[in-house]
């Protein structure tokens, strides 16, 4: 049994069913100007039961990042990042892998990657099996090139942040600072929320256009300085009857009536 994510491309398909494989595949997706991670759109039978999971569309959707050891995610950007930037990096390794019904528990696993890119996307082919060495994090001389990328270098490529990150921030309750860009967008409509996983919410404001991110799914007020607004949700009156009529209110719509109000006062 194989599950897939609408928007596989079909040149992927083909690899799933490869019967007998535990085989997982991911997207690159970009969430935020700093946030890069990748999510799961395809998987195999075998693949869930290496995470101890019955189905496998009980993977799809998950984040990369949250499926793996702290250390080995953070591993795996970089090798990703050094490959990137034509580092020769081991594409077969052990790393551990989350047991998604225990949390805290971990399984090692070898892990064999193939990165393609299809159209304008990043997809990464993994296919799991036993373990037969230690983890490559404790093997620092097979990747020694990589930590000497710099920290500028590695933001370009994977962003300074995965989804794990996100949720350890708001765990610690830190204020995570944003700013860099590749993968494709996710796109959250005005005034709505977008799971991206448990305690994680993206939220865009109807107001101010802006984006964040937060552990509560139904903030009061726009997470955004200087808007704030309780009204968040909703849009503000022109746009409810533009949208009434049946025009799509759109983010741009809505900057550049701001900008306008604000040149006209201005003036
Ligand atoms: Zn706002």
């Amino acid at each position: 049994m194989i599950a897939v994510d609408l928007g596989l491309p079909p040149e992927l398909d083909v690899w799933l069913k490869r019967q007998h494989t535990a085989t997982t595949i991911a997207r690159r997706i970009y969430i935020d100007e700093d946030i890069i991670d990748a999510r799961i759109i395809g998987a195999t039978q075998g693949a869930a039961a290496w995470y101890s999971l019955t189905q496998p569309s009980q993977l799809i959707g998950q984040w990369i990042s949250t499926l793996q050891h702290p250390a080995d995610a953070q591993l795996g950007r970089l090798l990703s990042t050094a490959r990137y930037y034509g580092l020769h990096m081991p594409t077969r390794y052990v790393c551990r892998i989350r047991q998604v019904p225990t949390p805290g528990a971990f399984r090692t696993v070898t892990k064999d990657t193939i990165q393609m890119v299809v159209g304008s996307e990043t997809y990464w082919l993994t296919v799991l099996s036993e373990a037969t060495e230690p983890p490559l994090v404790l093997q620092s001389e097979r990747y020694r090139e990589a930590l000497l990328l710099t920290d500028d270098l590695k933001e370009k490529y994977v962003g300074r942040l995965s989804v794990a990150d996100m949720q350890a921030m708001i765990h610690e309750r830190t204020e995570p600072q944003i700013h860099s860009r590749g993968g494709r967008p996710l796109t959250v409509a005005l005034g709505e929320t977008l799971v991206l996983d448990t305690n994680l919410y993206l939220h865009r404001c109807a107001r101010c256009t802006g984006i964040w991110l937060s552990a509560d799914p139904d903030p009061a007020r726009c997470g955004k300085r200087p808007c704030q607004q309780t009204a968040w949700r909703e849009f503000t009156k022109p746009f409810r009857s533009m949208q009434q009529h049946g025009i799509c209110v759109t983010p741009q719509m809505v900057r550049e009536v701001r900008h306008r109000r604000r040149a006209s006062r201005g003036s």
